[in-house]
């Protein structure tokens, strides 16, 4: 509103106008025209006017009609009217004018003076009207300041009550107010002019940065997790939102340190659960876990283990080598103190170590002087536990980070032993296992048997040699009672020697047992121990009867040179006899016995050579390219010269015979044994034929007989060392049992092949094939 007052003259002829504009000029007013009634309603429209003087008498609306639309509206009912008339004098017309809302009356031809002295009151009022409503605006708007004041006020003490820090910025990102707790927690002056990178912690600079312009340029909020540096110089984690604002940002900053912390524990818990995990060897992973703790979760970390009953360091970890160096000079002490910790499974948690705490460490004058340098501040010990054995512990101290452990470091440490007190015991176990499995498997594959029989005379191990030499398979013993797999079990056990405890010598006793209708000739022993009774045995069957073979042997042998020996000896003898004359005839019969003597001792004695050489594979073999006919004719002659009457010997030579590779001289002691074996095992005579032929790239030689021949189930043993089918000569045939081995092993050597076809009672064909030259 201006402060001019209006005034408006509504008058349909000019002249009036004019006069009234000259009575009026020299009031403190604007004159404004208007030639009609609707003129004047429109100008009533925009402006405010002091006072309207309002001509009576127009055409078309005249001043009445005017007068009282004026009056109907809200805006200009107010304003005072004057009418003006030349004519209406009356009281009617009078009263009319004051009915519609004139303030005053005035007729024609006016007085000046009292028509100015009346407009002057009504512009006087409008001014004071108009002062009383700066003044009112003028109270409104400090009403409204002291009401801002106040909210302000309000919202400064809500902001300064709130746990975070609050703060507005300018849209620079300039700080323009920041609530108490700022400067509680940061003890940043009031009047320190800052910019955030003055207390965000360096390595949090460029990411908060890289957030608030991102921030800034999408006008999206702002959330940034930061360390604020605080009065003592450490610093906490903060998270800071901050909303864009018409004139900048409002924001908080929340103290998110204990979240943080949190969030840090659970990281290195499940880190250095990872690293506990990764490997079996507990004292590298446990000192790998000493390091991950420093500095997250701790300035120092000991890791402690129980070595035969006593404590001992296995890792100290500090990020600073100096400190580190210093505080070994702390470990006797430290140990011991530790050593009582773990008398208790609880943690042991100094919140604060002040001079009584650091006390109780019975340190030395000069182990106090570097204690009290190295400041700790704070520490916590525990025990490192499984199945109820402490091994070792972990200690956790802080010093220069300032940090106060509180319970949640307390179960943070209990948290850590209980993950490397399982790792601990895992590589344990595992050893053990390993140790186990390494002994199951040395069971499995020593030769001898191994039986583990309970209490109750249950199989509970039977290892593969057992089910070898036994031929009960694990999965039928396991699990059954000894006396259902062993076959008269009851009268075996008193016979097998038991220790009461391992280590006790014993000797193993030989038995025969039965399993599936085989007789087993076994030498066992065992050990009692608290779960049973280990059986270890082996097989001595092969052994038995080898011994009892050698035991055939000698008195075959010894028989064999006893007959020879016996007829040189008797022929000898009556030769030596004085008191009789013998004929000359009779003398050399004798003579010709002991000479057939002698030679049959040379043979017997030369086959034993010839196995023993074989045995010790000392025998040289050295093939060439023989005549066969001609060596089979020379076996016949030399059988010839000891030849009984019965038996006809015949030669039998193929055609076009090609040579034979063979080494002459075994080659024709193989012949010359299967043609003796042929002549003597043919004790009622008969012929027997060595014939040769060719085969199929092979020499074929056979021996036939028509003598006693041989069981197809004997075929094969009798080429085994020492083997008889009549051991006890009751048909009077002597022998070594070394005649067909010796054969069998020179063939071989010879790459040849040997075998025999006979039936008892129809003679026996002898084959012996060889290759043949090319
Ligand atoms: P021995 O010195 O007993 O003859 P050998 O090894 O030459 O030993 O023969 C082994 C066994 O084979 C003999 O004891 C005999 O029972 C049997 N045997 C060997 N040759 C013949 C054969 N031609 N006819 C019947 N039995 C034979």
């Amino acid at each position: 509103m201006s402060d001019r007052a209006k005034l408006l003259l509504v008058d349909d002829r000019a002249e009036n106008l004019l006069a009234l504009e000259a009575i009026l000029e020299p009031l403190d007013a604007d004159l404004v025209r208007a030639a009609s009634g609707e003129e004047a309603l429109r100008r009533l429209l925009h402006e405010e006017f002091a006072a309207i003087l309002l001509d009576v008498q127009m055409p078309g609306m005249d001043g009445f009609q005017t007068a009282e639309l004026i009056k109907q509206r809200e805006r200009t009912r107010h304003v005072p009217i004057l009418f003006l008339t030349a004519i209406s004098k009356d009281a009617e017309h009078i009263f009319r004018g004051y009915s519609a809302g004139a303030v005053d009356y005035l007729m024609k031809p006016f007085d000046p003076l009292v028509l100015r002295t009346k407009v002057a009151v009504f512009i006087e009022l409008w001014q004071k009207t108009v002062e009383i409503r700066r003044r009112d605006a003028l109270l409104a708007e400090q009403e409204l300041a002291a009401v801002e004041r106040e909210s302000e006020v309000r919202y400064r003490s809500l902001a300064d009550a709130v746990p975070q820090i609050v703060w507005t910025a300018d849209a620079n990102g300039v700080i323009t107010y920041r609530n108490e707790r700022w400067f509680e927690l940061t003890g940043l002056g009031r009047d320190t002019a800052i910019a955030w990178q003055d207390f965000v912690h360096p390595d949090d600079a460029a990411a908060t940065a890289e957030a608030w312009s991102e921030a800034l340029r999408a006008r999206t909020p702002l959330d940034a997790e930061y360390r604020i540096r605080l009065a003592d110089g450490s610093y906490r984690w903060f998270l800071g939102r901050a909303l864009p604002t018409p004139d900048g940002w409002v924001g908080t900053s929340t103290d998110i340190e204990d979240r943080k912390l949190a969030e840090e524990r659970q990281a290195f818990l499940a880190e250095a659960g990872w690293v506990l995990g990764s490997s079996l060897d507990y004292e590298q992973t446990l000192a790998d876990v000493a390091r991950l703790a420093v500095p997250r979760v701790a300035d120092w970390c000991a890791v402690d283990i129980f070595v035969d009953g006593k404590l001992e360091r296995l890792a100290l970890e500090h990020a600073d080598a100096l400190k580190l160096a210093l505080a070994r000079e702390l470990e006797e002490p430290m140990l011991s103190a530790v050593t009582v910790a773990t008398r208790t499974t609880e943690p042991v948690l100094v919140k604060e170590i002040d001079e009584r705490a650091l006390a109780a460490f019975r340190f030395n004058d000069a182990q106090l002087e570097i204690a009290r340098t190295l400041a700790p501040r704070s520490y916590v010990t525990v025990p490192l536990t499984a199945r109820g054995e402490v091994f070792g512990s972990v200690t956790l101290v802080t010093a220069e980070s300032g940090r106060v452990y509180g319970d949640e470091d307390a179960a943070l440490a209990q948290e850590l032993a209980r993950h490397a007190a399982a790792a601990i015991d895992n590589a344990r176990l595992y050893a053990e296992v390993e140790r186990r499995s390494r002994a199951a498997s040395a069971l499995e594959a020593v030769g001898d048997g191994v039986v583990l029989v309970d209490r109750d005379g249950v199989i509970r191990l039977w290892n593969t040699a057992a089910a070898t030499i036994t031929g009960v398979s694990e999965a039928e013993a396991l699990g059954r009672r000894i006396e259902d797999v062993v076959h008269l079990w009851s009268e075996i056990a008193p016979l097998i020697p038991v220790a009461s405890q391992p280590g006790e010598p014993v000797r193993a006793e030989t038995v025969p047992v039965e399993f599936g209708g085989r007789e087993l000739w076994i030498s066992g022993s065992g050990v009692g121990f608290e779960q049973g009774t280990v059986y270890a045995f082996r097989d001595l069957t092969e052994e038995k009867a080898l011994e009892e073979m050698k035991a055939d042997f000698v008195a075959t042998v010894s028989h064999e040179l006893r007959t020879p020996l016996a007829a040189i000896y008797g022929s000898a003898q009556t030769i030596r006899r004085t008191d009789i004359d013998l004929a000359p005839e009779i003398r050399d019969q004798l003579l010709g016995v002991i000479a057939s003597e002698s030679d049959r001792l040379g043979t017997i004695v030369n086959d034993l050579l010839v196995a023993g050489r074989l045995d010790a594979d000392q025998l040289p073999v050295s093939v060439e390219r023989c005549d066969p006919a001609e060596l089979a004719a020379t076996v016949l002659e030399s059988a010839r010269t000891h030849l009984p009457e019965n038996v006809e010997l015949e030669l039998r030579v193929a055609e076009r015979i090609p040579g034979v590779v063979a080494d002459p001289g075994q080659l024709h002691q193989v012949l010359v044994n299967l043609v003796d074996n042929a002549i003597k095992y043919s004790p009622e005579g008969g012929p027997v034929l060595l014939s040769v032929a060719n085969g199929d790239g092979a020499i074929r030689f056979e021996i036939i007989d028509t003598g006693l021949g041989i069981p197809a189930s004997e075929h094969r043993r009798i080429f085994e060392k020492f083997y008889r089918l009549d051991p006890d000569m009751t048909r009077g045939i002597g022998g070594t049992g070394l005649g067909l081995y010796i054969c069998r092993e020179l063939v071989r050597r010879m790459d040849g092949k040997i075998w025999v076809e006979s039936k008892p009672g129809q003679g026996s064909t002898f084959f012996v094939e060889l290759p043949a030259a090319s």
